[in-house]
């Protein structure tokens, strides 16, 4: 493997719980980060990559995703969450083809590499192809095999489950698993049973979709004859679970929350698009909840972009907080980071530059130019990089050491072809 030397940038470091930027040389070896240090010399058999204008930072982490909905892109326009997901979404997913999941994951995928993101959580079907894609691209992903069974469809699917996870690679460390039951409004109690056992069989994460809208809570009261942090209590207590959404937490909710191994994977635009109300992660990172970011699918969040998801996650608290204290574009950075790591229990490899994690990197540039305008004058360059950065000024993206895109041109795929194969998908 490529040795990587990475020169002259701005990098961005978690020290002394801070986020602070410093100019630092990092050599990788291996896909691991060897060394940062203020000079590392050159030398022939480094790829050197000079960062001189750019921030280092570590690459982002999107902690809720359905990967191959990069087709169903600006289709929730002007509709409520229910009616988007019966008449839009359902429909047209039961007529995908393989090779549609597959063309459509390939654009999402170098959607993602192109905007800093390099790992993502995902939640879907058809996961074969979205794995093959994956595995073409090298970017770092938790797979899984969505569970649901308000179509009574419950043992077909925990058996492509078992077939998908019974299939992985040994030593494939890129991708990691979790068992994904879709909501506690579309899983009955038999399939949050399965789930859990599934869970514990395997020793994987819950992934699930946990009130993402208020419209939810009579349905699963309705469905399991309680509320629903009771019944995730009920299933998944001491099982690790990420938690995508959250809008509404009462008082109630926070506090059994506070008692699970779980974190919230907050997906700001999607909310905001959907008419869903507005998590206070505000609130939630006080309460010592891990709050971690995510885009949903495009279908709802219209992008893959995680710069524009911490700016929105920063901006929408200020809807819902006046003058009191709220998250900063700090916290913004730990959420599409090290939070959300932690979240997919990935946080020994991967979150933050330092010696001893995986590559995971990425570089952003902000040169003085016409392009970068609205970054100058830059006097403090973490608020920048979450209020007037957007995924167009990532330059480079590595993922463990391997680099995906260098000078924004990706590596090893034909990027035209990738756009023209999923344009008529849906017609
Ligand atoms: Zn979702």
């Amino acid at each position: 493997m490529e040795k990587i030397l990475i020169k002259n940038g701005k990098v961005l470091l978690f020290e002394n719980n801070d986020v602070i930027i410093k100019n630092r040389d990092i050599l990788v070896e291996e896909g691991k980060i060897t060394k940062i240090e203020e000079k590392i010399p050159n030398s022939p058999e480094y790829h050197l990559i000079d960062a001189q204008n750019q921030i280092v930072m570590p690459g982002l982490i999107n902690t809720h995703a359905h990967i191959p909905m990069s087709i169903f892109r600006e289709t929730s326009e002007g509709v409520s969450l229910n009616e988007w997901l019966n008449n839009r979404i359902w429909p047209i997913e039961d007529r995908l083809t393989k090779q549609d999941i597959y063309n459509a994951s390939m654009l999402s995928l170098i959607e993602m590499i192109s905007t800093g993101t390099t790992c993502i959580n995902d939640h879907y079907f058809m996961s074969e192809q979205i794995r093959e894609a994956v595995r073409k691209l090298k970017v770092r992903a938790v797979l899984t095999r969505v569970i649901m069974d308000v179509d009574n469809n419950l043992q077909e699917r925990i058996d492509e489950f078992k077939s998908f996870y019974e299939t992985r690679l040994p030593d494939e460390d890129l991708i990691t698993y979790s068992v994904a039951p879709h909501g506690l409004y579309t899983c009955t109690d038999k399939a949050l049973q399965a789930s859990a056992n599934l869970a514990r069989q395997y020793n994987l994460p819950i992934h699930i979709h946990f009130l993402e809208s208020i419209d939810e809570i009579d349905d699963i009261k309705k469905l399991h004859g309680k509320r629903a942090i009771e019944v995730l209590k009920q299933y998944f207590n001491g099982i690790h679970t990420v938690l995508a959404h959250g809008v509404k937490l009462d008082d109630e909710d926070i506090k059994v929350l506070k008692t699970m191994d779980c974190g919230i994977a907050h997906n700001p635009i999607s909310n905001l698009r959907l008419g869903c109300k507005i998590a206070d992660t505000t609130r939630y990172l006080q309460e010592g909840i891990n709050v971690a970011l995510g885009t949903d699918g495009q279908g709802s969040g219209s992008n893959l972009d995680m710069f524009e998801a911490m700016r929105i996650a920063c901006l929408i608290q200020g809807g819902i907080h006046e003058n009191e204290a709220r998250i900063t574009a700090k916290e913004a950075i730990y959420m599409a980071t090290i939070n959300g790591a932690k979240l997919l229990g990935l946080n020994t490899k991967i979150g933050s530059i330092e010696v001893g994690k995986d590559a995971d990197i990425i570089l952003v540039d902000i040169t003085k130019n016409l392009d970068n305008i609205i970054m100058y004058p830059n006097s403090n360059e973490v608020a920048n990089l979450v209020y007037n950065t957007t995924g167009r000024n990532v330059t480079t993206t590595i993922v463990k050491g391997n680099v995906l895109m260098e000078n924004r041109i990706i590596k090893g795929v034909d990027v035209n072809e990738i756009i023209k194969s999923a344009e008529n998908i849906i017609k």
